[in-house]
């Protein structure tokens, strides 16, 4: 008898469909690639061909130049040599995507990187009964429980408020990250314009245009330092510490980032306000999902593998610990 998902196989450099000859995130330039989403641990430049949502197209194209692109919306069912593939949302950033798989009478959901809860800038992650559910694990230890994100939020205007003289300096990610803390204030009533750095524009300027509403936008660069006092900037994590930072305001330095759960992390960055904000799913996220999502067998991938797949065995599924290379950079 067949193994079970046996027509997939996982490799350093990605999932590789032999079927129908196509990659999942491949870490390489390949012939044909299906791409969950647009953080550069998954989504590379070079492909021949990608098939994405439409968002993940845009922000590849923004990053890497036109693509030889197929869109694939939300929903929409492609075959390739008996191979049924479809995009379903993650919840992580803007299009990202699981992508479910069925052949041969069998259904494997590969996550991608994504978690469960709400996120105003994309779709929310949906649920798909499986055989083999292909998990991320990035943040995979019990220790990582990821706090309400308007509690990290009201420690931001809070410490806001109460420094009208300075400005505080929020080092976030390019993709994804910036757009959800500055869409998450919004919806928490903050309607003063925002600044950013002149490396988050673009992809600010994409979300926009992909109808994700992120308010008054202002550049950072070129302002008189008075008109910052009591603002809230944004710029990339690289940044909070360089030239660029010197000429504003007596920051207060911010990051917002699942690892700010790690206080070593947050000093190696300098970070007077750690903002514990993740897209990925936290241990309960994740333990849930696979308890909602009854799959036969886990495969683990992309961060700390071996808890989660305990936890899967004393929970009697089965799982593994894929072997899956060159994860994480900008996740967080
Ligand atoms: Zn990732
Ligand atoms: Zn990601």
């Amino acid at each position: 008898m067949a193994k079970l998902g046996d027509w997939i196989d996982p490799r350093p450099t990605g999932i590789y469909l032999p079927a129908a000859d196509i990659w999942i995130d491949p870490s390489q330039p390949v012939r044909r690639a299906l791409v969950t989403h647009g953080h550069a641990d998954h989504a590379r430049g070079g492909h021949e061909a990608v098939w994405a949502t439409p968002q993940t197209l845009a922000i590849m194209e923004a990053r890497y130049g036109p693509q030889n692109g197929n869109p694939v919306a939300y929903g929409e069912r492609i075959t390739m040599h008996g191979i049924d593939i479809r995009f379903v949302p993650a919840g992580h950033v803007l299009g990202s995507a699981q992508i479910v798989l069925e052949h041969r009478g069998e259904r494997i959901v590969v996550s991608g990187d994504y978690k469960r809860r709400e996120d105003p800038t994309c779709a929310p992650f949906e649920p798909v009964p499986c055989d083999v559910f292909v998990t991320e694990a990035t943040f995979g230890l019990p220790v990582f429980r990821h706090p309400e994100t308007h509690d990290e939020l009201d420690k931001l205007l809070a410490a806001l408020r109460a420094n009208p003289e300075r400005c505080v300096l929020v080092g976030a990610y390019a993709l994804g990250k910036a757009q959800r803390v500055i869409s998450e204030l919004r919806v928490m009533g903050f309607d003063d314009p925002i600044y950013i750095h002149g490396a988050l524009q673009r992809l600010c300027d994409l979300y926009v245009e992909q109808g994700v509403d992120l308010g008054e936008l202002r550049p950072a660069t070129g302002v008189a330092k008075a008109e910052l006092q009591g603002r809230i900037i944004l710029c990339p994590p690289g940044a909070l510490n360089d030239r660029w930072s010197r000429r504003l305001p007596d920051p207060i330095t911010a990051m917002a980032s699942g690892w700010m759960r790690v206080r070593q992390r947050a000093r190696q960055r300098n970070v007077e306000l750690p903002l514990i904000l993740s897209d990925h799913a936290d241990w309960d996220e994740l333990t849930c999902t696979i308890l909602e999502l009854e799959p036969r067998e886990v495969w683990v991938t992309h961060g700390r593998e071996d808890a989660l797949v305990h936890w899967c065995r004393l929970h009697q599924v089965k799982a593994r610990a894929l072997d899956l290379a060159g994860f994480e950079d900008e996740d967080d």
